[in-house]
């Protein structure tokens, strides 16, 4: 089961593995503060040159870059190469603002594929798989990320793209698909639309789920596990830094392994920026050490976790990172308190009888803010009787209140009345302002 794509990276000693990093983390200091004027002029202002960092303690000399970075820089400005080295062109969807957008360099297109391989080789695909990617195929990182990846370990590729679940489940079928590429919402979606359509787990041959892209519960992989007769893994990435293939599950599924020799990891305090200490939860931060087009030092990611260096079972001595439950992007503040979808997330699918289907109402009523759970239940126990569904319902709100330490008022609803996504999950609906 356990196989490693690259033995000699993802096994390295971690004394080798530090001086490989601080030797790349020089280069590519040296090459952003030539090419790139956001970085000269950052760290010139805060008296730094890529002469002073010495070793990787200096790391934390460097100033931080951040999102609103990317955004201000919009096209091109922290491109480190002229456009005719640029093979490829990503960005955000930037519904709310101005995209992020990214480039690669054939040799970024490269290196991408080589740690898609790994991620995808440590979440259990194989050469002779045929993988079917129901992410959308377009401007965001996703589809052609582990789409590289598959192809490189030589997987049979099938780009699906995203939506027209009966068809994606006919493809599945008849073409045999034993790789599921997809958000966990959608693998949740698809599921369902099986189970409605008569369609039997039985007869599809479908082994390994690489689910990405959004924060999702081990609750819930044991649910899609339980569903698709399947084994489930995670894998992270963000498009600033590169996309997915910064780190991914191994078989043994206790944290997700970093690419090191490319990505250096810390966690700081979301506040002050400080490091903390290891095993502790805070910021991930990553600076990338050999991205040619867009090189990225110091990018807080807004995904809280903490990060263990202890090696793993696997064989791999990559640090690892817990799964990223929480974005402070995320994070919603009712009556003074910090509240996370996941938490919701967890405590629901801990319940008997509840769909894993869920949304948060946020309203403001006078002064006070006012959360509504959403929540669905199944047929079988959606009570019939009045008294009984109240009970019901006080029962999820005591538990969500133990949990989140906020009193969230429940709603129970009826199957296929939240409404369900083919991408990320929207998970929260504010209408405080
Ligand atoms: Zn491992």
């Amino acid at each position: 089961m356990n196989e490693i794509w690259n033995l000699e990276y993802e096994t390295m000693g971690r004394d080798e593995l530090r001086a490989l990093q601080l030797q790349r983390l020089q280069m590519t200091l040296r090459w952003s503060y030539k090419n790139v004027p956001f970085y000269k002029d950052k760290w010139d202002g805060a008296g730094l040159h890529p002469d002073d960092v010495r070793s990787l303690d200096d790391l934390s000399r460097i100033p931080f870059t951040v999102k609103e970075d990317f955004r201000k820089a919009y096209p091109y400005d922290l491109f480190a190469v002229p456009l005719e080295r640029v093979v490829r062109i990503h960005s955000s969807t930037g519904t709310t603002a101005r995209p992020i957008v990214v480039g690669y360099t054939r040799g970024d297109l490269n290196t991408w594929a080589e740690l898609c391989a790994r991620v995808v080789t440590a979440g259990g695909a194989r050469p002779h798989d045929v993988a079917q990617v129901a992410f959308g195929y377009g401007l965001q990182t996703g589809a052609f990320g582990l789409h590289g990846g598959l192809e490189r370990i030589g997987a049979s590729v099938i780009p699906a793209s995203t939506g027209n679940t009966r068809r994606q489940l006919t493809i599945m079928r008849d073409y045999k698909t034993t790789v599921l590429v997809c958000t966990p919402s959608y693998a949740l979606y698809i599921a369902e639309t099986a189970a409605d359509l008569g369609f039997d787990w039985g007869e599809l041959n479908v082994r390994v789920g690489l689910f990405g892209a959004e924060s999702w519960t081990n609750n819930l992989r044991q649910e899609l596990e339980k569903r698709m007769g399947l084994t489930a893994s995670d894998n992270y990435g963000l498009t600033e830094v590169m996309g997915p293939g910064i780190s991914g599950e191994c078989p043994l599924k206790d944290g997700l392994h970093i690419n090191e020799d490319h990505f250096i990891v810390e966690v700081v305090d979301p506040v002050t920026g400080e490091n903390v200490p290891e095993g502790t939860e805070g910021e991930l931060v990553f600076s990338a050490l050999t991205k040619e087009a867009v090189p990225v030092l110091r990018y807080r990611t807004g995904d809280l976790a903490s990060v263990t260096f202890r090696p793993c079972a696997c064989g791999r001595t990559l640090a690892r990172h817990t799964k990223v439950y929480a974005r402070t992007d995320d994070m919603i503040i009712v009556r003074g308190v910090n509240v996370f979808p996941s938490q919701v997330e967890d405590v629901l699918m801990d319940i008997e009888g509840i769909e894993p289907h869920f949304q948060i109402l946020l309203d403001r009523k006078g002064p006070m803010d006012e959360m509504v759970v959403q929540v669905e239940v199944e047929p079988a126990v959606f009570p019939d009787a009045m008294r009984q569904l109240v009970e019901f319902e006080r029962h999820v709100e005591d538990r969500l209140q133990e949990e989140l330490g906020v009193r969230a008022r429940v709603k129970l609803v009826e199957p296929k009345t939240v409404p369900r996504h083919t991408g990320k999950a929207r998970r929260v609906i504010d209408r405080r302002s």
